[in-house]
């Protein structure tokens, strides 16, 4: 292991001038620019790491890549690397330092729309697999990778492809797209990802605004719409609509056992964000408690009537707003939509217009599971220390994954809690690009260590 380690000390500079070619190519899958090139181009740098290529296609979908390398030495475990080869959009423009996919390295840093999320985690996997290649000529289990093109606008297709490919990407563990490493160098194990149901809700009164004296005698949407709303949750965050917690379990005692030696800066969180006080006055434990396991009624968006300068006595003819609920493991985005609807209709509130944009279910691994050793000792010996999570507080389609391959998922990686990833001067730390190179070295070769 020594001499594959040692490579990737030695082969990093052709990591970062890799990566420069990645960020330089342009992938907005929000703008379909630069996506089919982007696809080729990750295949060509994976190929010349001596990964075998395969570009697939699905109708209506961006092109996914898929790599592989079959292990001589041991072809009967698997492991998976998931990650993206979209960026979000690099508006606006005028606040970069410099040109937004420039690639450019200043001091320990390397910075351009898509350095860090996803194509900088991309490239230590990438090249922790050509290190072992290099030395030995074998990699120590077999590898794959599934590199999609539209997880920044939500992975609408991953799951048709898992579907369709189900036997191509056959294996017994998954290495999630992107992980965090918190302000002292830790890097986050992340054992899950919340669900999403995201609707939008609208109420029609008139064909067009009206003069507001008549608000006497014609009603106002907006009040509807508040009024529905405010029968979905009360003020401590408990989501009112009948049944919607009945298949939530409670947190297992490992789970616990996590959340508290989970560190949390309730402080610094706090003056992040300009807030005096969490929801309900949490703290302490029920914070963590409630980033990993709560679910979420939260209000994204509302629109109606007259929201510009100044004053305009309006009645506004409709009322729209969108509301994304986050969902724990267990909790069906569907059912819970048809809950969501038959509370209105229950409330008398059937004149309110339901439309369902996205849903997404929850996944957990299991803390016990061998996988996550794996990645723990990893993570021990090549940063020193770690940070288990539990679950992110956050969405991805970690569900499809662990439900259509049927195994664990876990996420780890190279991204700086501050990298600014989706915004302006987005970048990825050299030092954390190269001791995640080698952490995926080392899961790669424990895992091929553990029996089956
Ligand atoms: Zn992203």
């Amino acid at each position: 292991m020594r001499r594959v380690l040692r490579q990737v000390d030695s082969d990093f500079s052709n990591l970062v001038s890799d990566l420069q070619k990645l960020i330089r190519q342009p992938s907005v899958s929000a703008k379909n620019q630069g996506i089919e090139e982007c696809a080729r181009l990750v295949s060509k740098i994976m190929r010349k790491s001596g990964i075998r290529t395969q570009i697939l296609k699905i109708s209506n979908a961006t092109p996914l890549v898929f790599g592989e390398v079959r292990s001589k030495k041991n072809p009967t475990k698997t492991l998976l690397f998931y990650n993206h080869y979209d960026v979000q959009p690099a508006e606006p423009f005028e606040l970069w330092d410099d040109e937004p996919f420039s690639g450019k390295v200043k001091g320990n840093k390397i910075f351009g729309r898509g350095s860090a999320d996803d194509k900088g985690e991309l490239i230590t996997r990438i090249k922790a697999v050509e290190s072992f290649l290099k030395v030995h000529g074998d990699v120590p289990c077999n590898i794959k990778f599934v590199i999609e093109g539209e997880e920044e606008i939500g992975s609408a297709h991953i799951e048709s492809y898992l579907k369709k490919y189900r036997k191509k990407f056959a294996c017994d563990a998954v290495i999630w797209e992107f992980g965090y490493v918190d302000s002292k160098n830790r890097p986050i194990i992340g054992l899950g990802m919340k669900g999403l149901l995201y609707v939008e809700m609208s109420v029609k009164e008139a064909v067009r605004d009206a003069h507001s004296s008549l608000a006497v005698i014609i009603k106002n949407p907006a009040w509807r719409l508040i009024e529905a709303l405010d029968t979905l949750r009360d003020p401590s965050g408990k989501i009112l609509i009948r049944n919607w917690y009945d298949e939530v379990e409670p947190f297992s005692k490992e789970d616990l056992a996590l959340l508290q030696k989970e560190p949390f800066d309730e402080r610094a969180f706090k003056s992040e964000y300009g807030v005096r006080e969490f929801v309900a006055g949490k703290r302490g434990i029920e914070v963590k408690k409630a980033l990993a396991g709560d679910p979420t009624c939260n209000i994204a968006g509302m629109i109606s009537g007259y929201t510009m300068q100044g004053a305009k006595t309006v009645l506004p003819a409709s009322a729209t707003v969108k509301i994304d609920f986050r969902l724990v493991p267990r909790m069906d985005p569907k059912k819970q939509f048809a809950r969501l609807k038959s509370h209105l209709r229950r409330n008398g509130f059937s004149d309110i217009k339901i439309k369902r944009y996205h849903g997404e279910a929850a996944s957990r691994t299991n803390p016990t599971d061998p996988f996550v050793s794996c990645v723990r000792d990893a993570a021990k010996d090549s940063f020193g220390n770690y940070v288990v999570n539990v679950s992110n507080a956050g969405t991805g389609p970690m569900h499809s994954f662990a439900s259509v391959l049927r195994a664990p998922c876990v996420s780890i990686g190279s991204t700086h809690v501050f990298s600014r990833i989706h915004s302006p001067n987005e970048y990825a730390r050299l030092d954390l690009l190269k001791k995640t190179t080698k952490c995926m070295c080392l899961i790669i070769d424990n895992f091929s260590k553990q029996a089956n």
